[in-house]
């Protein structure tokens, strides 16, 4: 048997504890940076394991290390939280959960980005390999983060001072479930998310009667005459080879048709694969901003506001080749390569501080037999994806196939020659 055999011997014996913890974390979904009782969780059984474990790193951010002799230091990375999406599954164990957003508003809970089954698998990986030291030689890692949903809290992490409070890793690794089937891993060297901005735009005008706009300066024409304008980021701004999106997702000015307001606020979403492209598209929204603002006569300069920032993902190829040749010797035909998904991530943000390589690659959570026969009648856009609120991975072969690809990649530097 080769080492990865012999570590994933032991799933049988782990897999019934796996699947209640599982079905614990999916009843008990906490939002971003609320993850308090997620975190104690995770944080308790890492010490089961004979982890030294690191707590409060970023708010709610957890890190159990084991040292096992010398070799290679390999992280493992995921994420705590959950998102304000309303479970309908069905499922005996869907969550009825209900809490308190950052704003104050009651809000829904679900595990609907299938957190909790990263969470669970990294912690199969984490029992199975410190059961096994034999097997092994290096310094194992598992990182649990907070905020990945709101895109910060990988570097409320770093902030807080991750680089000094861990042993400095060599490699990250991370894996997430995306649109597939179930059974299935992907990766994907070189360029992999999308960076994304979600900013808030505020454009002053000056309020006054719906019948003397003589008298005032009209937000709404100006807010009105930006997404038009914006329109020629992507089209005109843009090299046609590069992938960019741009995308006003809100658009809000006064109450009443007879009343001109005094401003307008617009939501902006920017996304795209390079850094370079990333910020020759601020650059130019500020510009368009600016310029219709001083065309309208606008009183006051506009505000931006960054709502969230997400990194571009780049896959580094021989990482994800290392991952990729592994993955091909356990999975075999289940070994797939996934394209650039216009998706955004904060992950980077912790190998990127470290200044460590990094590959991050999905698995895929439709039943197989579902997946095929939406494939045969055209109906792939159908199913369920991350953030829906009937999003809910199969438990097997999922949690499995997480447990089986992370334990792969960790022991592509950490096994025993
Ligand atoms: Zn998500
Ligand atoms: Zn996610």
């Amino acid at each position: 048997m080769g080492t990865v055999d012999e570590v994933l011997a032991g799933y049988g014996s782990l897999q019934a504890g796996q699947e209640a913890f599982y079905k614990d974390l999916h009843e008990h979904p906490e939002l971003s940076h609320q993850e308090h009782r997620t975190a104690q969780q995770v944080a308790g059984k890492l010490r089961d394991y004979g982890f030294t474990v690191e707590e409060h790193i970023g708010g709610t951010g957890v890190v159990g290390t084991l040292a096992n002799g010398r070799g290679p230091a390999v992280l493992l990375r995921c994420e705590l939280d959950a998102l304000p999406v309303k479970e309908d599954t069905g499922a005996p164990y869907a969550s009825t959960a209900t809490t308190r957003d950052a704003d104050g508003h009651l809000v829904p809970v679900d595990h609907a980005c299938g957190h909790d089954l990263h969470m669970s698998c990294l912690l199969g990986t984490a029992k199975l390999l410190a059961d096994q030291p034999g097997q092994w030689s290096g310094t194992l890692l598992a990182l649990f983060q907070p905020g990945e949903e709101t895109g910060d809290g990988a570097q409320a992490m770093v902030d807080d001072g991750l680089a000094k409070r861990i042993p400095a890793p060599d490699v990250a690794l991370a894996q997430h479930l995306l649109p597939g089937i179930a059974g299935t891993v992907a990766t994907c060297p070189g360029p992999f998310m999308t960076a994304e901005d979600s900013i808030k735009v505020t454009v002053y005008g000056k309020g006054g009667h719906g019948a003397m706009p003589q008298h005032t300066i009209d937000p709404v024409v100006l807010a009105a005459m930006i997404v038009v304008r914006l329109q020629t980021v992507v089209s005109r701004v843009v090299a046609p080879a590069d992938t960019a999106v741009l995308t006003v997702g809100s658009i809000q000015a006064g109450t009443v048709s007879n009343l001109i307001p005094d401003h307008a606020t617009l939501q902006l979403n920017l996304r795209s694969y390079a850094e370079p492209v990333r910020q020759r598209m601020l650059d130019a929204v500020h510009r368009i901003v600016r310029a219709e603002c001083a065309a309208s006569g606008s009183p006051r300069d506009p505000d931006f506001d960054e709502l969230a920032s997400f990194p571009v993902m780049t896959n580094d190829p021989a990482t994800t080749d290392r991952v990729a040749s592994a993955f091909s010797a356990q999975f075999g035909d289940n070994a797939l390569a996934i394209e650039p998904q216009t998706v955004s991530e904060d992950f980077p943000n912790i190998p990127n501080a470290l200044g460590i390589p990094y590959s991050y690659w999905s698995i895929g959570f439709t039943d197989r037999k579902v997946y095929r026969s939406a494939e045969k009648e055209g109906k792939l856009q159908d199913l369920p994806t991350n953030h829906s609120p009937k999003f809910l991975p199969p438990m097997q072969p999922c949690l499995r196939t997480g447990t089986e690809a992370l334990v792969t990649a960790a022991l592509a530097w950490l096994a025993r020659h």
